[in-house]
């Protein structure tokens, strides 16, 4: 087991991490990262913060620095794609028509921004990648007051929004649900992020499309026009699956594992933004797309090729911030049927839990990072709250679970 050669497929926060593990675990075969971006593994998140802010750099984003890759044996191969995987031969194929041979393959690929499917989409920038959000701060640099459009009200959407406000611009969020994050967040949090962007003079505009963007302006489905010198959206993404489907792995939004992240093809995992898996959390198959996610998946996929039966079951949890606001969510809230709010909302500290037949099943803590914190633990070891318990006045979350210990 510990001489195998390992190929990872996609340099990003989850191929990143197997590699990585795969050493701390004490792997000693060969290691080959593959990514297709120019720029060493590196995290994402700061390209709607930080780094959109321009208060730090690429060397500030990167997950290693280079010297690591080489002083632990993991060969990086950067800016190629892997475009085949020949699975009886046993190996990857890259875009230049070399091969390199695996005993296991990684499927890391993340995913890619939903195209918007309208006239005039050409004229809208993505921001998925450090090339992406170069491509907007040169559009912002040296300038104020700029008539910004997003298309989305969700994660990229907000967070966009929020910076591109500090830097002293206009900007418009034109959201097609009736709610901005309705997959991420309850109608509660939604509604307070919403009034926290239009205290800071963020237009927010939900329940209408984008009909068609033209030089300068976008056209929404209700007739509305707006000015825009600059559009961007963030509307989801869709899983990079194209590889892992024809090298004949089962794919439905996202490359298909089990429980222990495995493809059909027991030499073959699949982790981060691509894969779907069998989740005790969702109750069925899921994709999740956070940091969360890709880190935890990428240290049960390194045990996985060192031998370990453990199936994967971290609790999923999710942060946000914008503008001084940290929104950290333990659990899938998603599907709950109650809530029941506690803190301070008009002071913007609280945390939203979110029930579903009388069960939690997760915690929304808006400035209240130590209901976040606890919330993981009673999340991660079983929990007996009902709504009745947290709805009692002066209900606190530590002082319950020190009486229940
Ligand atoms: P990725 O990071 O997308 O990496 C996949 C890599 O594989 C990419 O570099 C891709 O180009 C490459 N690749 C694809 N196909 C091939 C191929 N055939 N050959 C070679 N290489 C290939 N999550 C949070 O939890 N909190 C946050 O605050 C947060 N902020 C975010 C902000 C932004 C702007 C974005 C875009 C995402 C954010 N996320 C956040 C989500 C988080 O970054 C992703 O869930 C995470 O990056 C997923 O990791 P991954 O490795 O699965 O995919
Ligand atoms: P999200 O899925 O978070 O949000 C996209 C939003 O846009 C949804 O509300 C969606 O509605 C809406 N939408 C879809 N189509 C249209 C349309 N035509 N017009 C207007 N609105 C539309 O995706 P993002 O693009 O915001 O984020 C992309 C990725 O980046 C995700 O993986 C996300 O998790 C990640 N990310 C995470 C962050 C974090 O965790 N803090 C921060 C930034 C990014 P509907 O649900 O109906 O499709």
């Amino acid at each position: 087991m510990r001489g195998e050669s390992v190929v990872v497929v996609g340099a990003g926060q989850a191929g990143c991490q197997v590699a990585v593990s795969l050493r701390e675990q004490g792997h000693r075969g060969p290691i080959t990262l593959i990514g297709d971006e120019q720029a060493a593994p590196y995290q994402r998140p700061p390209l709607t913060k930080a780094y959109l802010a321009g208060e730090t750099d690429l060397a500030g984003l990167v997950l290693r620095q280079d010297s690591y890759y080489d002083d632990h044996g993991i060969k990086l191969v950067r800016n190629e794609r892997v475009i085949g995987v020949d699975r009886q031969a046993r190996v990857a194929v890259l875009g230049c028509a070399r091969t390199i041979s695996y005993d296991h393959l990684v499927f890391a690929t993340g995913a890619r921004p939903r195209p918007l499917p309208i006239p005039g989409a050409e004229h809208v920038l993505n921001l998925r990648t450090v090339a992406d959000a170069d491509a907007i701060r040169q559009r912002l640099e040296g300038q104020i007051g700029l008539d910004v459009v997003v298309i989305g009200g969700g994660f990229i959407g907000l967070e966009f929004a929020a910076v591109v406000r500090k830097l002293r611009h206009e900007v418009t969020v034109v959201e097609a649900q009736g709610q901005v994050m309705q997959r991420a967040v309850s109608a509660e949090t939604a509604q307070h992020l919403v009034n926290r962007h239009r205290s800071e003079g963020v237009q927010i505009l939900t329940g209408t499309g984008v009909g068609a963007v033209r030089e300068g302006l976008v056209e929404l489905t209700d007739g509305t026009v707006l000015v825009a010198d600059l559009v961007v959206a963030g509307i989801g993404v869709i899983p990079n699956t194209e590889v892992a489907q024809r090298a004949g792995l089962a794919v439905d939004n996202g490359i298909l594992v089990d429980s222990h992240l495995r493809t059909v093809d027991p030499r073959i995992h699949a982790l981060g933004d691509c894969a779907r898996f069998a989740s005790t959390h969702a109750g069925g198959l899921i994709r999740l797309e956070s940091v969360q996610n890709a880190t935890d998946q990428g240290t049960t996929v390194a045990a996985a090729i060192m031998g370990s039966a453990e199936p994967y079951t971290a609790l999923p949890w999710f942060w946000s911030d914008q503008y001084d606001v940290k929104l950290q969510t333990a659990g899938l809230t998603n599907g709950h049927d109650r809530t029941v709010t506690v803190g301070d909302p008009a002071e913007g500290r609280f945390s939203v839990f979110c029930f579903k037949n009388d069960r939690l099943i997760g915690i929304e803590a808006y400035n209240r990072p130590i209901d976040f914190l606890m919330g993981r633990r009673i999340l991660e070891g079983g929990n007996s709250l009902t709504p009745e318990i947290v709805a009692r006045p002066g209900f606190d979350l530590r002082a319950s679970q020190q009486k229940a210990a």
